[in-house]
């Protein structure tokens, strides 16, 4: 096992990191920017290390910086995170350049992963079910035409390139098609600096169900259950539950084994994520996969009693994964809601402030809440306005259901505008309660939620 190890990021999920790291005795190596200085993964840290400015390019991307650091202070290897440099290929190869163990998947994996498209004709290949629709290299508006006369309406445009919801647009009918594709290949091209689209059937009342694998360097690949994210605000998840309420043992484990196919297909090692869209009939069809640990990671590891990131540094070290597929059990039901600075009122603007107050729920077997900020905190306009995850388990869906419902009650934050009360209404919803749940839950239940 490691003795040292740099974190390359920081709020809730650097301090998450560095957690499971003490326990197991590794040292752990901090990076952040002038914003950041009085962190709480820095004073959690056990040295640490200016990057530059609080501007992200400045700071947090500054790949080269972060590798100069983990040689000068002997880190082992390099655990990045979600976000910011997780799934760059150019610092996982960096990485292994310089002899620093890349806490994820190797840079290939990355790549394949990294192109929609290219993703799904791997998971083609490795006979992994997908949407249907076109994901071809030829982007002639009159072939992309031709493709989505053949697929139907509604369909979906979607940037090769995308993520975090980019680049996407519902398209109900031919007379709306070149429309829509000019201005989804523009703001693709804006956002990722590649117009290209993929073509897929637009399902109405999906659910979004997603695969926790892991592998290791021998090849060995396991999945830990799923995790069901389909209530989310314009693409982007809000709380994310597991298991998956309603989903048949049958399906589970077809899930699983296709996400396990996926991984295997590309030679993952690590953490991934398969993601599929889960159609009410019980079909289930390849999304993408995420190479790096999810936000949502801690549902898991609620009902498994498994820490991922102990799991993510015994592989990187080299070591088997802890656990067979027959030997990980899922125990009871967990739920995570994503407390935000944000103004539910104003259509969810990020709210930026000093955390004047802040009263967190009790922690206990029940109650688990993931952070990486205290009371006096600023939540500036440089990062993500997260302030943290509350999450929770108990032997049921509803009983855990009334724990979150709870939790929230007793969250008190003053100084900044947040998406608690938001949060509550949605965990009170009866339908939400009756795990009616798709995508297009937030949409179809506004009256109960604001
Ligand atoms: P991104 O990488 O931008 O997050 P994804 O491909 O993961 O994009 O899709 C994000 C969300 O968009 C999904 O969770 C789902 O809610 C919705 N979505 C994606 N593809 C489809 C589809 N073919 N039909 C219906 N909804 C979809």
């Amino acid at each position: 096992m490691f003795n040292k190890i740099l974190i390359a990021n920081r709020g809730e999920i650097a301090c998450r990191v560095i957690k499971t790291a003490h326990r197991l005795g590794i040292r752990c190596v901090a990076v952040y920017s002038e914003a950041d200085a009085n962190a709480r993964h820095v004073a959690m840290a056990d040295e640490a290390f200016l990057l530059g400015p609080a501007p992200t390019s400045e700071s947090y991307l500054r790949a080269d910086k972060i590798i100069e650091i983990a040689r000068n202070t002997g880190a082992q290897a390099i655990h990045p995170g979600y976000g910011f440099l997780s799934e760059n290929t150019d610092f996982a190869k960096a990485c292994e350049d310089n002899g620093i163990a890349f806490i994820g998947p190797p840079a290939s994996a990355i790549a394949a992963m990294g192109s929609k498209s290219a993703a799904k004709a791997i998971m083609q290949d490795a006979g992994v079910p997908l949407v249907p629709g076109y994901h071809g290299a030829d982007q002639s508006p009159a072939l992309l035409k031709q493709e989505a006369e053949k697929c139907g309406f509604p369909l979906l445009l979607k940037a090769v390139a995308g993520g975090g919801g980019k680049g996407m647009r519902v398209v109900e009918s031919m007379a709306e098609f070149d429309e829509a594709l000019t201005s989804a290949c523009r703001e693709a091209k804006n956002a990722f600096g590649n117009p290209d689209m993929l073509i897929e059937k637009y399902l109405t009342q999906p659910r979004h169900v997603e695969i926790q694998v892991f592998c290791d360097q021998a090849g060995n690949g396991v999945y830990l259950a799923e995790r069901d994210c389909s209530v989310q605000r314009r693409h982007q998840k809000v709380i994310e539950e597991a298991p998956a309420p309603g989903l048949s043992d049958e399906t589970r484990r077809a899930m699983g084994e296709a996400a396990v196919r996926a991984a295997q297909a590309i030679d993952y090692v690590g953490a991934g994520t398969v993601e599929f869209l889960y159609d009410v009939d019980g079909s289930f069809y390849f999304m993408e996969m995420n190479t790096r640990l999810q936000v949502e990671h801690p549902v898991t590891e609620m009902i498994t009693g498994q820490d991922l990131v102990e799991w993510q540094l015994r592989v990187a070290a080299g070591q088997p994964l802890p656990l067979a597929q027959d030997e990980i059990r899922i125990d009871g039901h967990a739920f995570e809601a994503r407390i935000y600075a944000e103004d539910p009122d104003h259509d969810f603007l990020p709210a930026t402030g000093t955390l004047r107050y802040l009263r967190t729920p009790s922690e206990n077997r029940h109650v688990r809440v993931d952070t990486g900020v205290i009371e006096g905190d600023e939540v500036s306009v440089y990062y993500d306005p997260m302030i943290a995850k509350l999450i929770v388990w108990d032997d049921n869906r509803e009983r855990a259901l009334s724990r979150i419902a709870q939790a929230l009650e007793e969250y008190r934050i003053a100084g900044l505008k947040t998406n608690v009360r938001f949060l509550r209404n949605l965990a009170l919803a009866e339908p939400f309660r009756a795990a009616d749940l798709d995508t297009g839950f937030i949409e179809k239940h506004r009256s109960l939620l604001f």
